[in-house]
């Protein structure tokens, strides 16, 4: 019965469904068109970090963290707000291991990018811990980057950026204490002379793994630090 073939060959006969109402597809995404207009735009944010800005900051503008410390990264990239049918997308990414949803919002996510006249040389998600890695079957970073780089052209790698220690859940943590548990937590083999470099999340919450993530990058000499997100939390 075709409902019940591996997903690739589901594919081959099917076009794709919306993950979220079962309408067809928008082309080649699992999202329906209705569906994408209603994931919450993030276009009123910092110009750093992307974090959501009140209706009253003029535009262009800087969270107050961005002004009070100057992040190691260049910018971050979070074009939707973490919340409604986004939040749910990444609940059916992470959890229910729809892995559909990673192409179609990594497919999202590089036609937000596909303007941009300066490419990064190399794209990397960021790592789970391989006890992480074990016990969830997949890297959901991985599955937004490895679409990402097949829409840019650009290349990847799982291997070059590391998580050397686990780290404890951070859920109940606040950023500095965030930021504390995940120190010395990355490794980057420095290799290919990059100097431009994209990481890739699926979620910046407080910004404390990204932050980890390129102060790892710079110290092995990275210069400039993408991040590419598909979503930001509003502060909390
Ligand atoms: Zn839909
Ligand atoms: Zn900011």
């Amino acid at each position: 019965m075709v409902y019940n073939l591996p997903q690739p060959l589901q594919q081959l006969f099917l076009p794709p469904s919306c993950l979220l109402c079962n309408d067809p597809g928008e082309g080649e995404l699992d999202l329906c068109t209705t569906c994408l207009d209603d994931l919450p735009s993030n276009h009123h944010a910092c110009s750093r970090c992307a974090l959501p800005l009140p209706e009253e900051a003029p535009a262009g503008s800087l969270c107050g963290h961005c002004i009070r410390t100057e992040p190691p990264f260049h910018r971050i990239v979070a074009p939707w707000r973490y919340e409604g049918p986004l939040a749910e997308l990444i609940r059916l990414l992470k959890f229910r291991q729809k892995l559909a949803v990673g192409r179609s919002l990594g497919i999202l996510l590089a036609r937000q990018l596909k303007r941009r006249r300066e490419r990064p040389q190399l794209i990397l998600p960021v790592p789970l811990h391989p006890r992480q890695l074990r016990e969830r079957g997949f890297n959901h970073a991985a599955e937004l980057a490895y679409a990402i780089s097949r829409e840019l052209g650009l290349p990847w790698s799982t291997r070059l950026l590391r998580k050397q220690r686990p780290t404890p859940a951070q859920h109940n943590l606040d950023r500095g204490e965030r930021l504390e548990n995940l120190r010395g937590a990355f490794h980057f083999i420095p290799s290919g002379g990059y100097r431009h470099v994209a990481v890739v999340d699926d979620v910046v919450t407080t910004g404390a793994t990204v932050t980890e993530v390129a102060r790892t990058l710079k110290r092995a000499g990275v210069e400039k630090v993408e991040i590419w997100a598909v979503a930001r939390t509003p502060d909390r």
